[in-house]
């Protein structure tokens, strides 16, 4: 992000990506305002948290008018630096790995996976998705090449060792999707999105927390 938006609350910013996909979808079917109601509904976000994100960004939305598309779509494209692609590494090219390939984020235009990583002799050297999968020994000249941020599908044994090998390698982000809970230096950023957690925890709240 530019440095001159850090002032724009973590929480805020993690909602960009959100915003900008159904800005973009509103532009592209020629709609030029929208409203924080139909944003809400859009995006489940409630409309105080979008009027208050929205201020952030120097958009003012007018009552009876809502917010202008073009300028927010302008703005996101700036904050979001969407000009410069950020390229990721994918490690573990199991059942979960493989769908990301196929899947490669292709509704985001500022990140993509370029190059992925195993150790089984059967999947080194093929490409998936259009993704090459390279031997993990061969993920410094990787690194080498540009690449700043890893996604982690491998199996839980193996994910301290390869988050030492990616921190070694100047990788500066991990997308950890293994249930390992990562030791890491404080200057690397680990997100941690462990699937089973998540099914688990919905199944409970629908039980126990009937809406
Ligand atoms: P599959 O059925 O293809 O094995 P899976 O998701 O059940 O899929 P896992 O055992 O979770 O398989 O392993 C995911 C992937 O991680 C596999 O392709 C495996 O070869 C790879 N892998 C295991 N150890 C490492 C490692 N140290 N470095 C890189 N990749 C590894």
């Amino acid at each position: 992000m530019n440095s001159d938006q850090t002032k724009i609350p973590r929480a805020t910013a993690k909602r960009l990506p959100l915003y900008y996909r159904f800005l973009q979808n509103l532009s592209a079917s020629g709609k030029h305002r929208v409203s924080s109601a139909e944003l809400s509904e859009a995006v489940k976000v409630d409309s105080a948290t979008i009027r208050r994100d929205f201020s952030y960004f120097g958009a003012l939305g007018k009552k009876g008018y809502g917010y202008n598309v073009d300028y927010l779509l302008t703005f996101f494209r700036k904050t979001l630096d969407q000009d410069e692609v950020t390229k990721v590494a994918l490690i573990g090219v199991g059942n979960l790995g493989t769908a990301f390939l196929h899947y490669n984020f292709t509704k985001n235009n500022n990140t993509k996976i370029v190059m992925a990583f195993d150790t089984d002799p059967k999947k080194v050297g093929t490409k998936i998705g259009g993704v090459p999968v390279y031997h993990i020994e061969s993920f410094e000249e990787a690194a080498a090449s540009g690449v700043t941020v890893a996604i982690l599908t491998v199996p839980l044994p193996a994910a301290q060792g390869i988050a030492d090998q990616l921190v070694h390698s100047g990788i500066k982000g991990i997308l950890n999707f293994t249930p390992a809970r990562l030791t890491v230096p404080e200057h690397i950023r680990v997100h941690h999105i462990d699937l089973a957690v998540e099914l688990q925890a919905l199944v409970y709240f629908l039980k126990h927390y009937p809406l």
